[in-house]
C-alpha cells in the first residue's frame, strides 16, 4: 500500500520505517530540509534503539523514501499520516498549527480519495478541524473529492519505539467510515496477526483515549511521588511501600516508580492539554491540575536536596551529573528533570560536569558552550574534581558503578539519586552518603 507520512520525528520516522518493513511503499515528508538530507544519506537524526537498521534496510530496498516536497507526498499515498509535533501553546492547549498546515497541504494537492490519519496527539475535535481545512481547500479549488479523516493515536514509548510499534498492545482507530476502516485494517494487518489488537471506536473517543492513557500514567507517577514525599517526612521507605502496594493485582508493579519527576515530550504537555480541554468545556479537572503541580514540584526536589546539603551555598560548587535525557534509551531532552536541575544549579552559582550515554549532542545543541557546563566523555570523567554526584536518569550503565571509585573521586562522598537505583546499605558500605527519593527521614 502507498503511504505518506508527514513529520519524521520520533513518531513519524518509526511509523514510516516499520510500515515499510512490512512491505508498504512509504514516502516520509518533513519541512526540515537538514533532517531529510541526513535521512537520505542514511543518517538517523534521533537515537532510538533498533531504528537505524530498519531505516537503512528499507531505504536500500526502495520502500522508504524521504522528501521535502509536499505535493509529491500528497500525491504518493492513499494514506496520509499526520505525525507532526503538537507542542503546548502558552495557555497549555495543544498548538495545532503544524497539524492544520499539513491538512491544508493535503487539501491543496489531493487529486483522488485519501484517508487522512491523525497520528499526532491532538485534542478532541481536531479531526473535525482537519476535515474542515481539507474541505475548504477543495472548495477553493472547486473540487468535490472524497476523503476520510481518521484518528489513530500513537502509543509507542521512546526508547522502545520500534518494538512497541511492531508489537503494539493495541491499535486504536477512531472512524465513522467503513471505507477508511477497511484501509486501516489492511495497513495494520501484519501487526495484528496473532490476535486482534485493533480497537475501533468513534473519532472523539479515540482522540480522548490517547490523552486519558497518558494522563493515567502521569497520575501514577505523581501519586507515587506524593507518597515518596510523605515517606520522607514519616520515616518510611517508599521502595518498601512500592513493593507492598504493587503486589495487589488491582494496582500492579508497572509504572509506580517514584523519582525526580516525569519529563519528555508527551506527559507534561498532554496532561496540560487535557486540563485545558476540560477548562474549555466548563469543567475544572482538579486531579489533572494536581498531577501537573506535583510533578512541577518534584522536578525541584533534587536541587532542594543538594542545596540543603550545602546549606544553601552552592557558589563555586561542582556537581557531577549522570543522565541528561528524560529517560533511558533516548536522546530526548524535552522537559527532562536534568534540565530543571542544571538550570537551578547554575542560577545558584554551581558548575555542572555532565555525562549521558546518548544525549550529549542534544545538551550541547540546547545550551551551547558555557563556563558552568562541562560535557564529559565518560561517567568517571564527570566525577573528577566534583563535589557531589547527582543521578537524573536510570541508564543501565549507571546501575552497578564502582562505588569505591565514586567515593575516591568526589570531594564529598555524597550521591543524590533521583531514580532510587541503589540499595542504601551498598553505598553505606563504601562510605558514601546516599540521598534518594522517599527513603526515610533526613533524605
Ligand atoms: P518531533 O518533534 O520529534 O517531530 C515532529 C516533526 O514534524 C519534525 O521533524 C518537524 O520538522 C516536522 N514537521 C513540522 N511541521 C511539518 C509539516 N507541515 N510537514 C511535515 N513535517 C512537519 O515529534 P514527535 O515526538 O514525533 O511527536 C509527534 C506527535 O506524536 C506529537 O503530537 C506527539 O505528542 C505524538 N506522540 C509522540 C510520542 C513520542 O514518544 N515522541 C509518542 C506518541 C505520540
Amino acid at each position: 500500500m502507498k503511504i505518506s507520512i508527514f513529520g519524521t520525528g520520533y513518531v513519524g520516522l518509526v511509523t514510516g520505517a516499520c510500515l515499510a518493513d512490512t512491505g508498504h511503499d512509504v514516502l516520509c515528508m518533513d519541512v526540515d530540509q537538514g533532517k531529510i538530507e541526513r535521512l537520505r544519506n542514511g543518517q538517523i537524526p534521533i537515537y532510538e534503539p533498533g531504528l537505524e537498521p530498519i531505516v537503512k534496510h528499507n531505504a536500500e530496498a526502495g520502500r522508504l523514501k524521504f522528501t521535502t516536497d509536499t505535493a509529491e507526498a500528497v500525491a504518493h499515498g492513499v494514506l496520509q499520516f499526520i505525525a507532526v509535533g503538537t507542542p503546548p501553546d502558552e495557555d497549555g492547549s495543544a498548538d495545532l498549527q503544524y497539524v492544520l498546515a499539513v491538512a491544508k497541504a493535503i487539501g491543496q494537492h489531493m487529486e483522488d480519495y485519501k484517508v487522512v490519519v491523525d497520528k499526532s496527539t491532538v485534542p478532541v475535535g481536531t479531526a473535525d478541524k482537519v476535515r474542515d481545512v481539507v474541505r475548504a481547500q477543495l472548495d477553493h479549488r472547486g473540487l468535490e473529492l472524497e476523503f476520510d479523516v481518521v484518528s489513530n493515536p500513537e502509543f509507542l514509548k521512546e526508547g522502545a519505539a520500534v518494538n512497541d510499534f511492531m508489537k503494539p498492545d493495541r491499535i486504536i482507530v477512531g472512524t465513522n467510515s467503513d471505507r477508511a476502516e477497511e484501509v486501516l485494517r489492511e495497513v495494520y494487518y501484519p501487526f495484528n496477526r496473532s490476535h486482534d489488537r485493533m480497537i475501533f471506536m468513534d473519532i472523539r473517543s479515540a482522540e480522548l483515549t490517547k490523552y486519558a492513557a497518558n494522563a493515567m500514567l502521569a497520575t501514577k507517577i505523581s501519586f507515587m511521588n506524593e507518597v515518596s514525599n510523605l515517606a520522607e517526612r514519616l520515616g518510611a521507605d517508599v521502595e518498601a511501600v512500592r513493593r507492598g502496594i504493587g503486589s495487589d493485582p488491582r494496582i500492579g508493579y508497572h509504572f509506580i516508580y517514584p523519582g525526580c519527576g516525569y519529563g519528555g515530550s508527551c506527559f507534561p504537555k498532554d496532561v496540560q492539554a487535557l486540563a485545558r480541554t476540560a477548562y474549555d468545556c466548563g469543567y475544572e479537572s482538579k486531579l489533572l491540575n494536581a498531577v501537573e503541580a506535583v510533578n512541577y514540584a518534584q522536578k525541584h526536589v533534587l536541587f532542594d536536596k543538594v542545596s540543603h546539603y550545602f546549606q544553601d551555598d552552592l557558589a563555586n560548587k561542582t556537581v557531577a551529573l549522570w543522565g541528561l535525557s528524560f529517560k533511558p534509551n533516548t536522546d530526548d531532552m524535552r522537559e527532562a528533570p536534568a534540565r530543571t536541575l542544571m538550570e537551578s544549579l547554575w542560577a545558584a552559582g554551581a558548575k555542572v560536569q555532565a555525562f549521558d550515554p546518548e544525549a550529549m549532542e542534544e545538551t550541547q545543541r540546547i545550551y551551547g558552550d558555557r563556563d558552568d557546563l562541562q560535557l564529559c566523555g565518560t561517567k568517571e570523567q564527570a566525577l573528577r574534581g566534583a563535589d557531589v554526584l547527582v543521578i537524573c536518569t536510570e541508564w543501565k550503565e549507571f546501575r552497578s558503578p564502582d562505588f569505591a571509585a565514586i567515593a575516591r573521586a568526589l570531594k564529598e562522598p555524597v550521591v543524590f539519586d533521583g531514580r532510587n537505583m541503589y540499595e542504601p546499605q551498598m553505598l553505606d558500605r563504601h562510605g558514601l552518603l546516599y540521598y534518594a527519593i522517599g527513603r526515610g527521614r533526613n533524605q
